[in-house]
């Protein structure tokens, strides 16, 4: 009988799955579309070859169930999501599940009877490219689903109840998919990094540490529009120049501290041109880190140094928050036993925060998770470049194995 955990397998399903595409050329496959069906079916069927039963639920998540003889002891969650962006990678959420199934199969194969139940969930909708809300899939399993997200509708005016139902997910109430925090043991995902930081060090795969916090905020700064031949450098009230100085700060605030990213993405001169003193500036700050505090503390230096500039200026500067979400720090326990698996398996165990948004975000607060990060070439992910190697794979799906199987030990 093959191998499950085959570096040379788990890519051949990689292939497969990313030929359920709504486009023939790239690979876009978003939530609840005839794509993320086929993509769907072709993931229950090797969940069930695999030895799970399996069901799709009410907000469109695969869900396949492998009881454990003792499965009053509860249930350990290992999942990722099979939604995409328009133009996507293969790897991306498709890996998480891949390895997810591959791990049951192998433990099935090679008789490990589990003291849990395990289950392997392809989660419907974490791109939140389609509709406006995003984390659906997962938000329904902790339990935290606002159901207005049931109205939402795409472009093309579809909500998201009737592409639910288009996509043959059962009516009822999404909420009773929710579980209880009581009977789950953790969350587990394997996901690509998305980041250079694994293949920079030479590392195929890396334990999370945590899923960073995020701020955002809209910056504005009103000086005073003038004519660029007649007036002075002395007497100007140069917006974009105040701009200028604030970004490099920013900038600089954030290369002074390890873990902590600050990004200005967008900058708008609403009335600029070549011959006028900018007199109005919009920007955007995107800041991250592993660490709250860290975050809270970077803001307030960023906001005072831009105030003292916009002050030195004589610049109006407006500061609005426009997103906040508390950073999701990883279990230490199952932190160390991904890390002892990795060890087992031949694995460097580095550690490292994770920059973007995976599912296991929604499951702050409610049961322990852990993520394990795979190597990505070039760090490019969101793109058809996007690249992760059989043996990286391999070695993944060893160390997701080894984790649940030590996991049963470990009490
Ligand atoms: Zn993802």
């Amino acid at each position: 009988m093959n191998d499950p955990l085959n570096g040379a397998t788990l890519m051949r399903r990689i292939d497969e799955l990313a030929r359920a595409s709504s486009s023939s050329d790239v690979l876009t496959r978003l939530t609840l579309t005839p794509a993320h069906r086929l993509a769907a079916d072709m993931v229950a069927g090797w969940m069930r070859e695999a030895g799970m039963s399996v069901r799709v639920d009410r907000i469109g998540n695969v869900v396949g169930r492998l009881e454990g003889p003792g499965a009053q002891d509860g249930t350990l969650l290992v999942g990722s999501h099979i939604d995409t962006v328009r133009d996507a990678g293969r790897f991306d959420g498709n890996l998480g599940v891949v390895l997810g199934i591959a791990a049951v199969a192998d433990l099935v194969r090679r008789q490990r009877a589990l003291p849990f139940a395990v289950e392997v969930i392809a989660f419907s909708d974490e791109e939140g490219v389609r509709f406006p809300t995003t984390l659906t899939g997962s938000k329904a399993i902790a339990g935290t689903l606002d159901p207005q997200c049931l109205a939402d509708v795409d472009a093309d005016g579809v909500s998201r109840a009737k592409a639910l139902s288009d996509f043959g997910a059962p009516d009822g109430d999404a909420a009773l998919e929710a579980r209880d925090p009581a009977r789950i043991l953790g969350y587990v995902e394997a996901h690509i990094e998305q980041g250079p930081v694994l293949e920079d060090r030479g590392l195929a795969l890396g334990v999370v540490t945590a899923i960073n916090g995020a701020t955002r905020a809209e910056i504005q700064l009103h000086g005073m529009a003038g004519h660029a031949g007649t007036l002075p450098m002395h007497m100007r009230r140069d917006a974009l120049a105040a701009a200028a100085e604030m970004i490099l700060a920013i900038e600089a605030r954030a290369k002074g501290e390890a873990d902590l990213v600050a990004t200005v993405g967008l900058l708008t001169v609403p009335s600029g041109a070549v011959n006028v003193v900018p007199g109005e500036v919009r920007f955007t700050l995107d800041l991250r880190s592993p660490v709250d505090a860290a975050r809270a503390a970077a803001l307030a230096d960023v906001e005072a140094r831009m105030r003292a500039i916009a002050a030195d200026r004589n610049v109006a500067l407006s500061l609005r928050i426009t997103y906040d979400a508390p950073a999701t720090p990883c279990d230490a326990k199952l932190q160390e036993q991904l890390a002892a698996s990795m060890a087992h398996c031949g694995a460097s165990p580095f550690r490292l925060p994770s920059g973007a948004g995976h599912d296991a975000l929604a499951f702050r607060g409610l049961w322990p998770v852990a993520m394990l990060f795979v190597r990505c070439a070039g760090g490019i992910s969101h793109n058809s470049a996007e690249y992760a190697s059989p043996q990286d794979m391999e070695v993944a799906a060893r160390v997701l194995t080894h984790f649940i199987e030590t996991l049963a030990t470990a009490g």
